[in-house]
């Protein structure tokens, strides 16, 4: 989704891509509307329902007239939450005062990136890439700095690869652990690495935690387990992955106490507040049933990736790795001698797959696809099926 050169859009805008899962649903949803049937795995959100207790609380929230502007940092009730379990899970305390509630984690995203970065900073980030860091780099005036996710190291990147593209320039290191699109994960010795490197350097760090809980076979590894490392971390995620509350809109971020305030004024300034009965609804995210019908959707996550991956792996032309974390498959098609893009496209209007060419994550994505595996088993074996008789038809 390159924007097009026009006269009458801002210079900055000129090569930011949007995120192209937005066009290929619009476009699923066109064929659909002429009755061509879709399997639908482009969209990167899970296919449950917010857990129950969450639902009854915006409900009630909502009848008690929690429809007023918040406080532009959040409510204190979900801050308070928010830093209590991260301060649960890892070992560290996070102080309240350091969360700030967004309409998204994308949107923090946006904020960290404008209240911090100057034009002619560099920022660092591993890519094939999910698009809005460097969306939110360009807009800001500032230079991206992609470094390659090398599938042989099942997605990661080399700490020396790191170290060599840091700058006098670089401001800052972007990181994203479980990973869109490849579901790669980063190790707590990889982070540890990167957390030395921003140390030496003197960077920040902005880490997208948002598929922290969807892990699979392999424990999870925080930055927050990095020690000494919360001057300089801007931890991002949110409720839409873990929760399946895309459509709520709360993300948040935990932000150094030196960079609260230039934060806390991009959303004094921009969205001026988060929805109040939202983010009141989303602390019953931390109760003992919503955790259980968490854990209830990572078990079919799993069961849905290891049809899918096995599937892939069976056909001709496709080599697919098993992620360890989110619900994407990204896997590698370039025996099949076309284009991420071609297949793509051909896969939705040939044989009713909506899946994403692996471009729409930046050029180093080209060779591979990025398939959501947040859809039933029987729509991803009717799919395995399609995607075989398609790719034998080449
Ligand atoms: N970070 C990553 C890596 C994502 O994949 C997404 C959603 N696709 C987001 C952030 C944004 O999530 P939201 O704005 O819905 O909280």
């Amino acid at each position: 989704m390159r924007t097009e050169l026009k006269t009458n859009i801002a210079k900055r805008m000129l090569g930011v891509q949007g995120e192209a899962a937005f066009e290929t649903l619009a476009r699923a949803n066109e064929l659909e509307r002429q009755g061509r049937h879709i399997i639908h795995l482009e969209i990167g959100e899970p296919d449950f329902d917010t857990p129950a207790p969450i639902v009854a609380a915006g409900i009630d929230w909502l009848k008690k007239g929690k429809t007023h502007y918040a406080p532009v940092a959040g409510v204190p009730e979900l801050r308070e939450a928010v830093a209590a379990r991260l301060s649960q899970l890892h070992d560290v305390t996070v102080d309240p005062s350091c969360v700030l509630i967004s309409p998204g984690a994308k949107l923090m995203i946006f904020a960290v990136i404008h209240s911090i970065v100057d034009p002619g900073d560099e920022v660092i980030y591993p890519a094939p890439v999910y698009p809005a860091y460097e969306a939110a780099v360009l807009m800001a005036g500032a230079t991206p700095v992609p470094i390659v996710l090398e599938e042989s190291k099942e997605f990661r990147f080399s700490l020396d690869t790191l170290a060599a593209s840091i700058t006098p320039r670089t401001r800052m290191i972007v990181i994203n652990t479980p990973q869109n699109p490849t579901g790669g994960v980063l190790t707590i010795e990889d982070l540890k690495g990167i957390g030395e490197l921003a140390r030496k350097h003197d960077l920040l760090i902005l880490s997208d935690e948002i598929y922290s809980e969807i892990y699979y076979d392999i424990p999870s590894a925080s930055m927050l387990d990095v020690p000494d490392i919360m001057d300089r971390l801007i931890l991002v995620s949110g409720f839409s992955k873990t929760y399946a509350m895309t459509g709520w809109r709360i993300g948040y971020g935990v932000i150094p106490s030196d960079l609260l305030p230039a934060v806390n004024l991009f959303m004094n300034s921009s969205v001026s507040s988060t929805s109040t009965f939202c983010q009141l609804a989303a602390v019953e995210a931390f109760t003992e049933e919503s955790a259980q019908a968490v854990q209830r959707m990572v078990e079919e996550f799993r069961k849905r990736r290891d049809v899918f991956v096995d599937g892939l792996n069976s056909i001709p032309g496709i080599r697919c790795l098993r992620p360890h974390g989110a619900f994407y498959l990204f896997p590698n098609i370039s025996a099949l001698g076309r284009t991420s893009k071609e297949i793509a496209d051909r896969l939705l209007t040939e044989a009713g797959v909506a899946a994403l060419p692996g471009t729409a994550f930046g050029k180093h994505g080209e060779g591979y696809l990025r398939f959501s595996f947040a859809n039933s088993l029987n729509n991803i074996e009717a799919a395995l099926e399609r995607i075989r008789t398609f790719t034998s038809q080449l």
